[in-house]
């Protein structure tokens, strides 16, 4: 089936957003999901533009990037996108971000939520936050700790110029199905904490990447964050 890759059977980013779309379309079948609960981020990290206007084209509206100085100047660039933060957040940049996104997804603590709601604008909407979340206890991973949470979560509610959102997370990579649905699922019991507590009415699930989407929908993400699959590969950082 497969042949070599060359630049007449190239497949354009709209192409493989139309092909991402079936996928989730074909795992929300297969688990009972409404597709209109999954939404689509489109991770946009070290694409140029032509590449987001290509794929803003075949109708995708939310783009995300990780890494601020490229970010801004996209967001900049196309002001009728909706931008989503999912990088990681240095304090002294949390200006930056507030004035620029509109949503975070990788809030993790206090100070980082204060700084965000004293840098929004009085002038913009409340600024969509998700906390993120080291569900695997990973020391090397980002986020709060689950048990934590709770309390990270009821300070950012009493925020004003942040709305909460609610979960991120950004497990070990596994290339086992069941594996792959045992943080999502600890996510999603995580929200459904919170929700029980009064802390958030309509939960969001940010989880889920190209190569875990079929896991993280079968445990219920509303946002799922695709790059690879829609732009193609990377190529390493270099700054
Ligand atoms: C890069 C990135 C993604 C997208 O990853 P792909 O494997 O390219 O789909 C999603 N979420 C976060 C937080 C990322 O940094």
């Amino acid at each position: 089936m497969s042949t070599p890759a060359s630049p007449l059977t190239e497949v354009s980013p709209a192409e493989r957003l139309m092909s991402v779309q079936g996928e989730i379309a074909g795992h929300c079948a297969r688990y009972g999901r409404n597709p209109a609960d999954v939404n689509l981020l489109a991770v946009s990290k070290t694409k140029p533009i032509e590449a987001i206007d290509a794929v803003a084209a075949a109708g995708q509206r939310h783009f995300g990037e990780n890494y601020l100085q490229e970010a801004v100047a996209k967001v900049e660039a196309r002001p009728g996108l909706t931008w989503h933060f999912i990088g990681a957040i240095q304090s002294n940049k949390s200006r930056l971000i507030a004035r620029h996104f509109d949503w975070v997804h990788t809030v993790a603590s206090r100070k980082v939520a204060d700084r965000l709601s004293a840098a929004r604008s009085k002038d913009q909407p409340a600024l969509n936050v998700c906390v993120q979340v080291n569900i695997s206890n990973d020391p090397a991973k980002a986020g709060v700790a689950a048990d934590d949470a709770a309390m990270l979560l009821a300070h950012i509610a009493d925020l004003p110029h942040l709305q909460l959102r609610g979960l991120m997370a950004l497990p070990a990579q596994s290339d086992s199905l069941d594996d792959q649905r045992v943080p999502f699922a600890a996510l999603r019991t995580l929200g459904e904490a919170a929700r029980a507590r009064g802390l958030i009415q309509r939960v969001e699930l940010s989880m889920g990447m190209s190569g875990d989407l079929e896991a993280a929908i079968a445990e219920g993400a509303t946002w799922v964050r695709i790059g690879t699959a829609i732009f193609g590969a990377r190529a390493p950082r270099t700054t």
